[in-house]
């Protein structure tokens, strides 16, 4: 069984003026590739924090991050950056899309990283429209777009550079339960197809589409329930 991720006593403080906020305390944890893997835990329980840690957002304080075979932890700011381009998809619960972009051009932003965009990337940004079904919608700017259809592009920009790990926090939070059920579907679909997710939450119809939910309290780990067997690995 391949490792997606690993974390080891993962620790992050947080220090506002001669206050420390301890919001993880010791976090362990393994990520098998192809597993889907729902966070819960009360508001203020150190979920956006462990998942902006483990999406190369945010740096631990202290404990060990691999990533695959690389330890994240020890990596300078560059390399970093170049990780989580390259091998992170990241969603997020307000979509943080350009107002001024398309979103043919929104699902493209990734790419801009790279420095040029060829023919082919075009090409696939607009199967990755299709995929999460805007292919009709590529001129559209997000303010013309639903609450759903702007997460869709989310998703879409999450994808351009084929991520292994896809990481989305609270990414059906501002919608309704039809626009739920229909990105909760792309997940699973992704899933299926050999990406390994952890999905922060507090609703727990949308934690059980999951195969493993973990409960945060504290900054430290209560349980780690496993229900259902990983994604078969292609
Ligand atoms: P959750 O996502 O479970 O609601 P967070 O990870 O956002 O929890 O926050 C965990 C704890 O860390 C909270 O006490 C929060 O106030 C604190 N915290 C989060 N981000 C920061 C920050 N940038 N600076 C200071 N404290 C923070
Ligand atoms: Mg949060």
């Amino acid at each position: 069984m391949r490792l997606a991720a690993r974390v080891q006593d993962l620790r992050k403080v947080y220090r506002l003026g001669d206050e420390e906020v301890h919001a993880l305390r010791g976090v362990s944890l393994d990520f098998p590739e192809g597993d889907y893997v729902a966070v819960m835990g009360p508001s203020g329980s150190g979920k956006s924090t462990f998942l902006n840690v483990l999406g190369c957002l945010d740096r631990p304080s202290s404990g060990s991050y691999f990533l695959g075979d690389e330890d994240v932890a020890q990596m300078d700011d560059d390399s970093l950056s170049e990780v989580r381009a390259q091998r992170i998809g990241f969603v997020f619960q307000s979509y943080n899309l350009i107002p001024q972009l398309t979103v043919l051009e929104n699902i493209e932003v990734p790419l801009y990283y790279r420095g040029h965009i060829t023919a082919e990337d075009r090409q696939r940004c607009r199967e990755l429209a299709d995929l999460v079904g805007l292919g009709k919608r590529l001129g559209h700017r997000p303010t013309q777009l639903s609450g759903g259809q702007q997460q869709r592009a989310g998703i879409a920009r999450s994808l351009v550079n084929n991520p292994r790990f896809i990481l989305a926090d609270e990414p059906t939070g501002n919608l309704d339960s039809v626009t739920t059920a229909e990105i909760l579907t792309l997940l699973d679909n992704l899933n299926a197809a050999g990406k390994t997710i952890i999905l922060v939450t507090h609703e727990d119809d949308v934690a059980h589409r999951a195969r493993r939910i973990i409960r945060l309290k504290d900054g430290v780990i209560q349980t780690d329930q496993r229900i259902r067997e990983l994604a078969l690995q292609g």
